[in-house]
């Protein structure tokens, strides 16, 4: 019996959701008294820093090529779930997680969670948490499969160190050839990552027109945060698609979300009523976004939003 926890890589290293999902994964294996096993393919630079967050093991398994191809990788997770005998396999909630999870459920005859908030508890069978109703109510779910998959939200569950850096040891696993060919791969480059981000920045139809981006973006930077957007925005073309957060869009969790001139629909609400703090700026008092809110502040957006800058701007100096 283990736990086996897939780290993924982003451009050659392990990010936060890799360590969230070992510091799930060496919890679980924790109550189960057994070992956490990462796995890690196509060898990031840092793979053995893993053993810093809990994991006894790191096995790499080395690629021929760069991209991620969703069939393969199942199958070599899958394959190793058997070899270090896993009954519990960590899965981020990432595109790559979502991609991965129900195939190796499938392949393991496995109990499947997706989107895990928190830490396990064991009674009888393992216990986890997730958001359900679009963030309206939070679910309990007991796996009693003997084996079990399960991905784990970002930004819900904070990296913990323990254990120290850890020999990365090639696993004996043989990859199929990708049936992908990748021509070319352009990334936003400088670009915080949305769903990664602790700090986000995200406009609504308030801002009248893509023209108006710039007080927003400013903003962002000041505060070193991730611009994001509603659909409406994103449909309109004023901002491109890969911003638009809610139920259709990207879920986030950050620390802090600041919702300017949006409305606060529940479509809306549902991918972001799960951020750790929420501050809310609309020239409506009856704005129903309110009602989510931490903090408020009813005036126009153009006024309101420049003098935000500025006193981040000044507290940041000094
Ligand atoms: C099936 C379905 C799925 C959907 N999925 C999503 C989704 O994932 N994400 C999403 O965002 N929407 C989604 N929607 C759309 C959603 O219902 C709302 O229409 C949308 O969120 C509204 O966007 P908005 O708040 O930017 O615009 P509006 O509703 O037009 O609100 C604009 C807000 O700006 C305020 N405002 C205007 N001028 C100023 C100013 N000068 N200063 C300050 N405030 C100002 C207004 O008071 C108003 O509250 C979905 C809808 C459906 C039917």
């Amino acid at each position: 019996m283990s736990v086996l926890v897939y780290a993924e890589q982003n451009e050659g290293v392990c990010r936060k959701p890799a360590f969230e999902a070992v510091t799930f994964a060496r919890h679980t294996a924790d109550l189960l008294g057994t070992n956490c096993i990462a796995l890690t393919i196509g060898n990031p630079s840092n793979a053995s820093e893993l053993g810093s967050y809990g994991a006894t093991e790191v096995r790499n398994i080395s690629l021929g090529w760069s991209h991620f191809d969703n069939l393969v990788y199942a199958k070599a997770i899958a394959d190793m779930a058997g070899e270090v005998n896993a009954n519990v396999v960590v899965l981020g909630h990432s595109g790559q997680g979502r991609a991965l999870a129900g195939r190796l459920a499938i392949r393991l005859q496995a109990g499947l969670v997706s989107a895990v908030n928190s830490l396990p508890e064991l009674v009888e069978n393992l216990i986890v948490r997730k958001s359900v109703y679009s963030g309206k109510a939070i679910a309990s779910v007991m796996v009693k499969s003997p084996r079990s998959v399960f991905t784990i939200q970002g930004n819900s569950i904070p990296p913990a160190k323990k254990g120290t850096p850890v020999e990365v040891v090639e696993a004996n696993v043989t990859l199929e050839e990708s049936q992908i060919k990748v021509q070319t791969l352009a990334s936003e480059s400088g670009a915080i990552s949305l769903p990664d981000a602790e700090l986000v920045v995200s406009g609504g139809r308030g801002f009248k027109g893509p023209e108006n981006w710039g007080i927003l973006e400013e903003l962002a930077e000041a505060l070193g945060a991730a611009t994001a957007c509603s659909r409406p925005v994103a449909d309109s073309g004023w901002r491109p698609h890969h911003e638009h957060v809610g139920q259709t869009g990207v879920a986030i969790r950050p620390n802090l979300y600041i919702a300017i001139g949006i409305s606060g629909a529940i479509q809306h609400l549902g991918g972001v009523n799960n951020s750790k703090t929420i501050v809310v700026i609309n020239k409506d008092p009856e704005a129903p976004f309110f009602k989510a809110a931490d903090y408020g502040v009813v005036g126009d957006l153009f006024e309101v939003v420049p003098r935000l800058t500025e006193a981040v701007k000044k507290h940041k100096s000094g």
